[in-house]
């Protein structure tokens, strides 16, 4: 199975927090976190469409001019979104900058504050000097984006101040079945592509569709519904989550495992080791134990710890094996 997404943390666990996923299929990634992000290249930073940002600490928040700088001279519009107070946040470091010589760009950031009950969205636009312009709210439900391939779902958690937690989830993942493909004598193409599209977007099952035959045979007409059934099998999504910066309570424990559950992977921060479990409590942030735990409430296949604190710079293999003890430990 080829999967749609394929995520990579940005840093090392002791360097800024960040995820990048890459959605292959249409040429675009999404952000998680917005620290440092240097070691991203030109291309991957165009390719951004959403990011997605926790909170606005400076090590989730300081590569917001970096990505800035990048997309400014583009024809492009990038969502962000981002807990109570981002929109504030957002203005302020557009502020810092002269904006006099960007009339005629085309880009445009849309910034979405997410509270735990209303989405407000406010769109600056470069060729407007970045003006503030009035918001517009929308009730909020869990969900931040929806699209025909993919949803983005998010927690408030608490990290002293909400800090934003994202589970994205393919809606179903599409295989092609080839030898099926080599029996109907229909050849490999980009008309796949537009099959596989024809299947996000729901396309209904009596529309005709025209497919290649092999080796030059010509085309052969289908139902979208018969083409479907004999040569698409249909299997669960994958589910990433990012869980950053957060204080391991009750409230927040339940959040966590409601948002991640069976996750194929959990990108959870690791902050403390259990032994230091009070200065963990103390600063809102999870220890390694504490991750484990959640992820395997959550029945998230696979775990990855991230978000070190710089005191375990000699012995990282402590966090994670404490964290991965948690995980597979039985009940
Ligand atoms: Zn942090
Ligand atoms: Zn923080």
């Amino acid at each position: 199975m080829k999967p749609l997404m394929h995520p990579f943390l940005i840093n090392s666990p002791f360097d800024d927090p960040g995820l990048y996923i890459e959605i292959k299929w249409d040429r675009r990634a999404l952000l998680f976190d917005l620290g440092d992000i240097s070691s991203l290249n030109s291309s991957q930073l165009l390719k951004v469409t959403d990011v997605f940002v926790s909170h606005m600490h400076m090590d989730h928040f300081t590569g917001f001019d970096c990505l800035l700088r990048t997309v400014l001279n583009h024809d492009k519009l990038v969502r962000m979104y981002g807990p109570p107070g981002i929109t504030d946040c957002v203005e302020g470091k557009l502020r810092g900058y002269t904006w006099n010589l960007t009339q005629d760009y085309l880009f445009t950031l849309q910034v979405a504050e997410v509270f735990p009950e209303i989405i407000k969205k406010t769109q600056f636009i470069a060729s407007d000097g970045f003006r503030r312009p009035d918001s517009i709210t929308s009730p909020f439900s869990g969900m931040v984006l929806e699209e025909e391939m993919f949803t983005v779902n998010c927690a408030h958690l608490d990290h002293k101040i909400p800090s934003l937690a994202f589970a994205l989830k393919e809606r179903f993942h599409i295989n092609i079945n080839r030898d099926k493909l080599d029996r109907l004598n229909l050849s490999v193409g980009p008309w796949l592509r537009m099959f596989k599209q024809s299947l996000w977007e729901g396309a209904p099952d009596e529309q005709r569709f025209e497919a290649p035959g092999s080796e030059g045979r010509g085309h052969r007409i289908f139902s979208f519904g018969e083409l479907k059934k004999e040569i698409a099998t249909i299997t669960e999504g994958q589910k990433v989550s990012y869980v950053v910066d957060a204080v391991y309570n009750r409230e927040n424990e339940e959040k966590i495992i409601g948002l991640a559950s069976d996750s194929d992977i959990l990108y959870c921060e690791a902050a403390y080791l259990d032994k230091d479990r009070d200065l963990a409590s103390e600063r809102f942030h999870l220890t390694a134990r504490q991750a484990g735990r959640l992820a395997r409430k959550a029945m998230a296949k696979e775990l990855v710890v991230f978000h070190f604190s710089p005191r375990y710079i000699d012995n990282p293999h402590e966090l994670h094996g404490e964290a991965m003890q948690a995980f597979r430990a039985q009940y």
